[in-house]
C-alpha cells in the first residue's frame, strides 16, 4: 500500500499528520512526503546568518525519521511565497490579494501526476489559506483521481480555524471532485509524542507552539482528522489498519 502526503512545506506534513503516519509506517505502508516549497528564508527561531533551506532540510530529516524510518522525502526546491511572488509577507494568507497562479498550479499538478500515480494521496485543504497551500490544494484537484485523493487539516492553521470553514472547504473540494467526502479519525499515539517529533523544527516554531499544533489532536480525542471518499475501498484498507 502506497500514500504520498503533499506538503508545501517541510514541516507540513509532520505538523499536521506525525499520528496517523506514525501509524500507517509501523503497519508497512510505503510512505512518501512530497515536499514542494523548499527554498525559503523563512526561519523566525534560526540564528540570522544561517542557510535557512539547509536547515529546514535537516528539520524535516530528523522529524519525519522519527516518524518513520523507511518515509520517503522527495523536494522540488521551488521557492516559496515571500521569495518567489510579488507579494509582501502580510498579504500571504489574504485570499483577496492574491489567488493561485495558473501556471503554478499547472507545473505543480504535472508533477504529482507523475509522483502519484498508484497511490493514495493526502493533501493539504489549505486551512488558513496560505498561497502556497492553496496552491498546492488546488494542482491536487487537479491532477489527483477523487478517489485517491484525500486531505489533511493543516496545522496550526486549523487551530484556529473554526468548523464551519472546515466544513466549507471540505465542501468546495466534494463539489470539484465529485465525490463525498467523510471525517476520518486515525487514533495513535498520545499528542505528546507528537509534540517531540514536531519539536525538530526549531527554526519554525516554539515549543509553545509545538504544544499547541500537538494538543489539536484533543479535539479529536487522540486523533488526527483526515477527510477521504466515502466509496472507496483503498482508503477503507488503510484506515482498517
Ligand atoms: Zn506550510
Amino acid at each position: 500500500m502506497r500514500l504520498t502526503v503533499l506538503s508545501p512545506h517541510r514541516d507540513d506534513a509532520a505538523f499536521s499528520l506525525t499520528l496517523a503516519l506514525r501509524r500507517w509506517a509501523g503497519a508497512g505502508v510505503e510512505i512518501t512526503v512530497f515536499n514542494f516549497f523548499t527554498r525559503s528564508a523563512y526561519a523566525p527561531y534560526a540564528p540570522a546568518a544561517g542557510d535557512v533551506p539547509a536547515i529546514r532540510a535537516r528539520e524535516d530529516r530528523r522529524s519525519l525519521k522519527s516518524i518513520g524510518a523507511q518515509i520517503r522525502v522527495h523536494s522540488l526546491s521551488l521557492l516559496d511565497a515571500p521569495v518567489r511572488l510579488p507579494i509582501n509577507f502580510g498579504a500571504i494568507t489574504n485570499i483577496e490579494a492574491f489567488s493561485p497562479l495558473a501556471e503554478e498550479v499547472d507545473f505543480l499538478s504535472h508533477q504529482m501526476w507523475a509522483k502519484c500515480r498508484n497511490a493514495l494521496v493526502l493533501a493539504p485543504l489549505a486551512l488558513g489559506d496560505h498561497i502556497d497551500h492553496r496552491t498546492v490544494h488546488r494542482a491536487a484537484l487537479r491532477a489527483a483521481g477523487a478517489h485517491c485523493l484525500g486531505f489533511y487539516e493543516d496545522l496550526p492553521y486549523a487551530a484556529w480555524t473554526d468548523e464551519a470553514s472546515i466544513r466549507k472547504r471540505v465542501s468546495r473540494a466534494e463539489a470539484q471532485l465529485g465525490v463525498r467526502l467523510f471525517p476520518a479519525l486515525q487514533q495513535s499515539a498520545a499528542w505528546r509524542l507528537k509534540e517531540r517529533v514536531i519539536s525538530h523544527y526549531h527554526s519554525q516554531i516554539d515549543a509553545g507552539m509545538a504544544r499547541t499544533i500537538a494538543r489539536y489532536s484533543e479535539k479529536y480525542k487522540g486523533a488526527e482528522r483526515i477527510w477521504v471518499p466515502l466509496h472507496s475501498a483503498r482508503w477503507r484498507a488503510i484506515l482498517n489498519l
